[in-house]
C-alpha cells in the first residue's frame, strides 16, 4: 500500500528516488530541499560526473550499469543527461596493467563490456595522451559523463508529473516520531507528516542522523578538482565532451574534457575531513555549501604527474578550481535502508553519481516490493559493528578510504588502521606462535602460523601465481593437510553469535528461519532466513541450548537487527559475540583430545553430529557444538571471553599428546571449499533461492516461515542457474573469485569463492552457471587477468560427500 513519503535532499539521489517511487505508484512524495532547485548546493551541484561502472562489488557495478542506462534514456528539453564517451584507465607499469586485466574480467563478469587495449589504441581514442608514457589501458565503451544537474531536473520533472512535490528552501530541522516510529519532519517552514522519511542528505547525512541519535558512518571530505583553460590540442572541439574519460590511478588522477579544456580531479593530496555540522548554509557559503576554497598547496603534484601522460597539461593554466565536498564511509559502501532504531526512517547516502539511479531503484523496490532485486548485504545501513560507529573510527576510515580510492588493493588486504582493534584472549598466544594476522569484523584473525613452518617439508603445496600468493604461505597448505590427518585449532571468534530467548523464542525462530527447531534441547539445525520472495537473506546455525534459549551462529549485524526488530514482547534477542570466544577443534583426533580434558562422554552415541552439550574442558565452562565448517570430525567450542586464555592453554596442554597445531583461516577456507560449504555474501545472497544454492535440504517442508509461500511455488527442476563446483586443471591457476566463467568463449557466469583444495589436490572455485552449463564434466574457462584458465564442472562437494568424517 502506498505510503506518505518525505525525501530529504534534492541531489541526484533524492531526485532519482522520487522518480523511482512515483514510477511504482507511490506518488505521495514530497522532496524537501534546503537549497534552491535544481542546483541545490550539495555535491551533485558541482560533480564533474564521471561514471566508471567497473567495481568488484556486483551490486555497485550493476547500480552503475542501471544509472548509465537510465540517464541515457533521459533528456532535459532535448539536452542529453549522459554523454556516452567511454572511459580509459591507463597503466604506466606492469602491476597496473595486470590490475587492468583483472578489472576487465570483473566488469565482464557483471555484464559490462570491457577490454584492455594497447597504448597505440588508447592514443587513437584520446589524442592528448602521450603514447610512450603508457603501456596499455582498460577501455569501457559504455562508461561516460553524467550530466548530473540535468538528470536531477529531468527525474524531478517526471516525479512531479506523477504527483510528487519538490519544495526548495525547506530545511529539515528535526525528525518527528512517536512510539518508535517516524511521523514526519519539522522544517523552517512548518511541519510535514509522513509515514516514511528517507534521508538523501549526502554530506549532511551525519547532521540529519544526529536529529534521531543515529550514528552515520560517513565522513565528508574535500576533494580537489580544477578546470583548465583551453588547450591547443582541443582547439577544434565544438562539443562539450567527445573524448573518453581518463584515469591515471597510480597517481590518483582523473580527467574529463569540457569543451576546449580538461577537468582534472586529484586524490593525491592529504585527506581534508570536514564535519557535517560545520558546512556553511547556502547564503553564507562563498559559492555553495559543498564548495570550499581551492588550496593550492594540496594541488602540488597533480600537474607534474599529469604532464607525464598528457604533455599539454604541463603548460596549462587553471581556469577555475575548488575543494569540493563528498562522502566516504568506513568500508567504502553506501548507507542504504531503514535504520534499526526508528521505524520509517530510511537512508540513501554516501552514494556517488555513478551509482545514484541504481541505489534509488533498490530503495524503491525495498519499500514497494519488500526487498530489492539486487542484494544489499554490503550496503545495509545496519551492517556496522559498534566500534565502527565511533566518530574517531568514522573519520579515520573515511580518510583512509579516500587515500586508497585508486590504490591497487588485493581482496584479502586488511584495513591498514586502526590495527589491532579487536583482539580475543587468544591473541597473545597467537602472536607468540607467529600468527600472520588479517582482519575480520575488526578482529585480528590469523591466516596461518609461522610456528607450523616445520610442517611444510612434509605437507607440500604447489607453487601458485603471484596475485593469489599475496597473504599466502605454503604453511597454509601444510596446516590444511595436517588437520585432515591429525587435529588443529582454529579461532572462530569473529563469527556473529546471537542469543534468542524467552517463551516465544521457538515460535519466533520458526517464523524467521526455515529450520525445524522444535527438537530436543541440545539439537543443532542449519537453516536459512528468506525474503518474502524466497531469496536467501542469511544462513544460520541454530542451537537449542535450553527449552526457551537458542544460540544462533549468524552472518553479521544485519541478522541481529532483523531478529531484534521482528521479535515479539516475549522474545529477547542479544548479541553475545564480544562476550564470548569460539574455537574450532577439528580433525580425526579432535574427539580424543577433547575427551582427555572432559568428564562427560563425548562419544558419537552421546554427542552425535549436530548435537550440542554444555560441559567443561578442564576448568573452563564451554558449549560444544558437534559440527565443523571444514568437514572434519570435531567441535565448535564456545566459552565466556574471560576464559579464553585458560581454554587455549588447556587445549594445547592436552593437545601435545595428539599433535595439536594452531591453524589459520587460510587452511579453514581451503577445507571448507573442498567440503562445499557456502559462505553468505559470496556463494549466496538474496538474489538466489535455496534450490539454486543447493540448500533446499535446509528448508522445512511444513512451511510457516517468512518466504514459505514463494518457496512452495519453486522446485528443483525449475531453476535456470545453479551454484557449481569448478575443478581447475593446472595447479598454478589458483583464482580468487569474481572472475567471469566462459563456455565456448561466451561469458555464462561468475566465480564466487576460490582456493586451492589441498586434500583433493586441485584449485577449486565455486561459480554461478546457467543450468545448461552446469552438468558434471562441462568444460569451462575462467578469465583470470589476461589468461583463460581451464576448468571442469566437478562434483559438489569434492571432499567426503558421504559425510563419513563429520559423522564418525
Ligand atoms: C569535486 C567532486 C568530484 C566528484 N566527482 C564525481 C564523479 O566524477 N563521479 C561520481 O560518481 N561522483 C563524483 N562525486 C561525488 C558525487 O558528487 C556525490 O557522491 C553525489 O553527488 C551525491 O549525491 P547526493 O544526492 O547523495 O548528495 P547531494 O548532491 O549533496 O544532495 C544532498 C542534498 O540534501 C540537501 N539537504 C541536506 N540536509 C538537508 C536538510 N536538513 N533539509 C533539507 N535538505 C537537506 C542538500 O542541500 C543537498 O542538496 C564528486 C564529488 C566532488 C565533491
Amino acid at each position: 500500500m502506498s505510503k506518505k513519503v518525505i525525501i530529504i535532499g534534492a541531489g541526484i539521489v533524492g531526485c532519482a528516488l522520487a522518480d523511482e517511487l512515483t514510477q511504482r505508484g507511490w506518488t505521495d512524495v514530497i522532496v524537501l530541499e534546503q537549497g534552491p532547485l535544481w542546483a541545490a548546493g550539495g555535491s551533485t551541484s558541482h560533480a564533474p560526473g564521471l561514471v566508471f561502472q567497473t567495481n568488484a562489488s556486483k551490486s555497485l557495478a550493476l547500480y552503475a550499469k542501471y544509472t548509465v542506462e537510465k540517464l541515457c534514456s533521459l533528456d532535459l528539453d532535448g539536452e542529453p543527461c549522459f554523454l556516452q564517451v567511454g572511459s580509459l584507465e591507463v597503466a604506466t607499469n606492469k602491476e597496473r596493467l595486470a590490475e587492468l586485466h583483472r578489472r576487465a574480467s570483473i566488469a565482464t563478469a557483471w555484464g559490462i563490456p570491457a577490454k584492455v587495449i594497447s597504448a597505440k589504441e588508447a592514443k587513437k581514442l584520446h589524442p592528448l595522451l602521450d603514447e610512450k608514457s603508457i603501456i596499455g589501458a582498460l577501455h569501457v565503451p559504455t562508461d561516460g559523463l553524467a550530466k548530473a544537474l540535468r538528470a536531477d531536473e529531468a527525474m524531478g520533472r517526471l516525479a512531479i508529473s506523477r504527483g510528487a512535490k519538490f519544495l526548495e528552501r525547506h530545511e529539515v530541522l528535526d525528525i518527528l516520531k512517536s512510539n518508535g516510529k517516524v511521523t514526519g519532519v519539522k522544517t523552517n517552514k512548518g511541519d510535514f507528516e509522513a509515514d516514511i522519511v528517507i534521508a538523501c542528505a549526502g554530506i549532511w547525512g551525519p547532521k540529519v542522523g544526529d536529529m534521531i541519535g543515529m550514528p552515520t558512518a560517513l565522513q565528508p571530505l574535500a576533494h580537489q578538482l580544477a578546470w583548465t583553460k583551453d588547450l591547443p590540442g582541443l582547439k577544434n572541439q565544438e562539443q562539450e565532451c567527445v573524448l573518453p574519460l581518463l584515469r591515471h590511478q597510480d597517481k590518483d588522477l582523473y580527467y574529463r574534457q569540457r569543451n576546449k579544456g580538461l577537468g582534472v580531479g586529484w586524490y593525491g593530496h592529504r585527506p581534508l575531513p570536514v564535519k557535517a555540522k560545520d558546512i556553511l548554509p547556502f547564503d553564507k557559503a562563498k559559492v555553495m555549501p559543498s564548495v570550499l576554497d581551492f588550496t593550492k598547496k594540496e594541488w602540488e603534484g597533480a600537474i607534474k604527474h599529469s604532464g607525464k601522460i598528457i604533455p599539454e597539461l604541463k603548460k596549462s593554466k587553471i581556469d577555475s578550481a575548488m575543494n569540493g565536498l563528498f562522502s566516504f564511509t568506513v568500508d567504502g559502501f553506501p548507507l542504504m535502508g531503514e535504520w534499526a532504531n526508528l521505524k520509517g526512517f530510511w537512508t540513501a547516502e554516501a552514494v556517488w553519481v555513478t551509482h545514484s539511479a541504481g541505489v534509488a531503484k533498490a530503495i524503491a523496490e525495498w519499500l514497494v516490493d519488500g526487498h530489492p532485486s539486487l542484494s544489499v548485504h554490503e550496503s545495509d545501513v545496519n551492517r556496522f559493528e559498534k566500534h565502527q560507529l565511533s566518530p574517531e573510527h568514522i573519520e579515520m576510515r573515511g580518510k583512509q578510504n579516500y587515500v586508497e580510492v585508486y590504490d591497487l588493493l588485493h581482496p584479502l588486504d586488511p584495513m591498514k588502521e586502526p590495527r589491532p582493534l579487536r583482539t580475543t584472549g587468544f591473541y597473545p598466544r597467537q602472536k607468540t606462535l607467529g600468527g600472520y594476522f588479517l582482519e575480520a569484523s575488526g578482529y585480528e584473525r590469523p591466516q596461518w602460523y609461522e610456528s607450523n613452518k616445520k610442517l611444510v617439508s612434509k605437507f607440500k603445496s604447489p607453487k601458485r601465481n603471484s596475485w593469489s600468493s599475496k597473504h599466502w604461505s605454503p604453511i597454509i597448505g601444510a596446516e590444511a593437510q595436517y588437520v585432515r590427518k591429525h587435529v588443529g585449532l582454529f579461532d572462530i571468534t569473529s563469527l556473529k553469535r546471537i542469543e534468542v530467548s524467552g517463551k516465544g523464542a521457538l515460535k519466533f525462530l520458526e517464523t524467521m528461519t526455515t529450520g525445524k527447531l522444535d527438537k530436543a534441547v541440545g539439537s543443532i539445525t542449519y537453516c536459512l532466513m528468506l525474503t518474502e520472495n524466497a531469496g536467501i537473506l542469511s544462513d544460520v546455525t541454530v542451537t537449542r541450548v535450553e527449552e526457551n534459549q537458542f544460540i544462533l551462529g549468524a552472518n553479521g549485524n544485519v541478522d541481529l537487527i532483523r531478529l531484534k526488530n521482528n521479535a515479539p514482547d516475549n522474545v529477547f534477542v542479544k548479541d553475545i559475540t564480544s562476550g564470548t570466544v569460539g574455537l574450532g577443534l577439528f580433525g580425526p583426533k579432535a574427539r580424543q583430545l577433547a575427551q582427555s580434558v572432559c568428564d562427560d562422554d563425548l562419544s558419537n552415541e552421546s554427542l552425535g553430529y549436530f548435537k550440542a552439550k554444555k560441559t567443561y574442558l578442564g576448568q573452563v565452562p564451554v558449549t560444544l557444538w558437534r559440527l565443523s565448517y571444514v568437514g572434519e570430525l570435531g567441535f565448535e567450542i564456545y566459552a565466556d571471553a574471560d576464559m579464553a586464555l585458560k581454554l587455549w592453554d588447556t587445549l594445547f596442554a592436552a593437545g601435545k599428546k595428539f599433535g595439536l597445531i594452531p591453524a589459520g583461516r587460510g587452511a579453514f577456507n581451503s577445507m571448507r571449499l573442498e567440503k562445499g560449504y557456502r559462505s553468505y555474501g559470496a556463494e549466496m545472497t538474496s538474489e538466489h533461492n535455496p534450490y539454486q544454492a543447493g540448500l533446499s535440504f535446509a528448508v522445512r517442508k511444513t512451511g510457516g516461515f517468512i518466504g514459505a509461500n514463494a518457496y512452495e511455488k519453486l522446485s528443483a527442476d525449475q531453476i535456470t542457474k545453479k551454484l557449481c563446483c569448478l575443478v581447475i586443471k593446472n595447479d598454478f591457476d589458483v583464482v580468487m573469485g569474481k572472475e567471469p566463467v566462459l563456455v565456448d568463449n561466451k561469458v555464462v557466469g561468475y566465480t564466487t569463492s576460490a582456493y586451492y583444495g589441498h586434500t583433493v589436490g586441485s584449485p577449486l572455485a565455486y561459480a554461478w552457471l546457467p543450468i545448461e552449463s552446469s552438468a558434471i564434466g562441462t568444460k569451462v574457462e575462467i578469465q583470470y587477468f589476461d589468461k583463460k584458465v581451464k576448468a571442469v564442472v566437478g562434483n559438489d562437494p569434492q571432499f567426503d560427500p558421504q559425510m563419513t568424517r563429520l559423522k564418525s
